[in-house]
């Protein structure tokens, strides 16, 4: 993908110091997603950040999988986890899984043992808990603090062979319960979980926790900036401790940075995995879902995602961006790439009643009015057309330009027509209307400079494609909340969804799987990959034309 220098930022700065003063060679950076779930446009931030910053000064990228926790992570992860960071457009240097590093972590596990830095305790979880103390409260040191290094040796033995149940031990480093740092009051570094690891398998019924874990994967790997979210500050001093007493002999830099929330949007694994287990969606890559796969059904492009990723800067106070935002980089991109046409969404017949029967015009309209070398297409018209429901009025205000009965309007590249008479059936619902057309207005051009105010859209009605057309609104309606609750899912909205059965013009039947257009005035469309395969055309609205939202460029 095409490298548009980053705009400065203090990781970038901190990355330029460092290659300056020679700390680092070259610079190593890592992608670590735990595969617990599918990517959300938050990890697009971090990726862009990560691979974008060892593009810019030469270095390489790595993707990990940080599958350190047995129980909820899924090959099915890893593998759209893959398709996501190639679809963005990066592609790793290496490709790891934490779980490979299992047995090196056993092994500094038992030097922090040998050198009096671990030891074996037995509290319970609820003990320990109580045992840490709070930010006003100091620590309290375990009974089991002082176990000899021989006992220790053998009891975190047991605990591998699969003596212990889970939770029955634990090991813990040893640093100092009387931090004002309570990630430093002597943390739990593997616990006791027999659950079999999609990658190891059986081999291993204790598992290292994230703190003990994280630092070494990096250190393994020569990582040089371990880049991570904000709520990881205050683990840092714990992340230096790893590495140093687990003598590493990289020395890798933990610098962390906000993490990306928008507006009507949850982004987090956990909520959007409730979303899908509790059928509020239809599976991870929903268009409504803010995952990468989501986005991409929904028919958003790699571009858009990565120029809005890079637009929204780094920084180490967090805050929420204006969905609006996306949308802007969306429309952006998709205005020179997607190829306009008419579609009916709400279809209306309307009958040319002095329009010869069967006659065929063809009119050649241009694919795309702002670029010239996008082509033209031809699209048929005769005696029957369906124009938008919302285009005819029977009793309509002041200002109201387009059809309604005695006015004219002009049939986008076409012919003025006229409404003379509306056809109701016995309820008294509309079902037709009949105009009549000037065949002088040929090309939708006024014949003797008389002029109509109103310009529509239509689909000729004997070689209309029938297709579904979905229509979204935010699948949140608002996002306040405590983390960690659920409350969010009394904010989804029930009317995210709108399905609609429209027509569209004759060529769209060539439409291909994740092809984008414009719809005349509905906006930008993707024709949705899942449902190609299944042999039906279904067009995603990825977001409508018009926004007020400005961007300074
Ligand atoms: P989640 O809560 O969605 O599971 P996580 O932080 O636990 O997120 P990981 O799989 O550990 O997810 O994330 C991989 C990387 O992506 C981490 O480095 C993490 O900091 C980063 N990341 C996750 N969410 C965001 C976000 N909203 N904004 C920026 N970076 C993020
Ligand atoms: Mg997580």
């Amino acid at each position: 993908m095409e490298e548009s220098k980053s705009s400065s930022n203090f990781i970038k700065n901190i990355v330029e110091e460092d290659m300056k003063s020679g700390k680092y060679k070259k610079i190593i950076t890592r992608f670590p997603p735990e595969p617990n779930g599918y990517l959300h446009i938050g990890h697009a931030k971090s990726i862009v950040l990560n691979f974008g910053l060892a593009d810019e000064f030469g270095g390489r990228t790595n993707l990990r999988f940080d599958d350190t926790n047995p129980s909820k992570e899924d090959t099915e992860y890893v593998e759209s986890i893959k398709e996501d960071v190639k679809w963005l457009g990066y592609d790793w240097d290496e490709l790891h899984f934490a779980s490979s590093y299992f047995d090196e972590m056993y092994k500094r596990a038992l030097l922090l043992i040998k050198k009096g830095k671990a030891f074996v305790c037995d509290l319970t979880p609820d003990e320990i808990r109580e045992y840490r103390g709070t930010l006003t409260k100091p620590g309290k040191e375990s009974p089991y603090r002082n176990r000899t290094v021989e006992e220790n040796l053998e009891l975190f033995e047991r605990m591998k062979n699969g003596e212990f149940k889970d939770g029955e031990k634990v090991l813990r480093a040893k640093i100092d319960v009387t931090s004002p740092n309570i990630n430093m009051r002597d943390p739990i570094i593997y616990r006791i979980a027999h659950a079999p690891h999609h990658n190891t398998g059986d081999k291993w019924c204790i598992y290292p926790m994230y703190d003990f874990a994280h630092p070494l994967e990096d250190a393994i790997e020569g990582v040089t900036h371990s880049i991570c979210t904000l709520e990881f500050e205050d683990h840092r001093p714990l992340y230096d401790w790893v590495v140093r007493e687990c003598e590493m002999e990289n020395v890798p830099k933990q610098i962390e940075f906000a993490r990306l929330n928008i507006t009507n949007m949850v982004m987090s694994k956990r909520k959007l995995k409730k979303l899908v287990d509790e059928n509020f969606v239809d599976g991870w890559d929903d268009p409504r879902m803010p995952t990468i796969a989501g986005l991409r059904r929904r028919g958003f492009t790699p571009e858009s995602v990565c120029k809005f990723c890079k637009a929204i800067g780094v920084a180490k106070a967090s805050s929420v961006v204006d969905s609006q935002m996306l949308d802007y980089f969306l429309r952006d991109d998709l205005e020179t790439k997607a190829p306009r046409t008419m579609a009916v969404l709400r279809p209306l017949k309307v009958v040319i009643t002095n329009y010869p029967e069967g006659q065929c015009d063809t009119f050649e309209i241009e694919n795309n009015p702002d670029d010239p070398t996008a082509g033209t297409r031809k699209v048929p018209f005769s005696k029957e057309i369906y124009i938008e429901q919302e285009d005819f009025m029977e009793n309509p205000p002041k200002k109201y330009y387009r059809l309604f009965p005695g006015n004219e309007v002009r049939l986008k590249g076409a012919y003025f027509i006229k409404c003379e008479e509306v056809i109701k059936d016995e309820e008294g619902n509309i079902k037709e209307l009949h105009c009549s057309y000037d065949p002088a207005s040929k090309g939708g051009n006024s014949p003797d400079g008389r002029k109509v105010r109103g310009t529509l859209h239509w689909v000729n009605a004997s070689t209309a494609i029938p297709a579904e057309i979905r229509l979204y609104e935010p699948l949140i309606l608002d996002e306040k909340e405590e983390e960690g609750s659920d409350s969010f899912l009394d904010n989804v909205n029930p009317n995210s969804l709108e399905i609609l059965n429209g027509f569209l013009e004759p060529d769209m039947k060539n439409a291909k799987s994740g092809q984008k257009f414009q719809f005349f005035r509905h906006g930008y469309f993707n024709v949705d990959p899942r449902f190609f395969q299944e042999g039906k055309l279904v067009f995603n609205r990825i977001v409508s034309l018009k926004s007020s939202f400005k961007i300074k460029k």
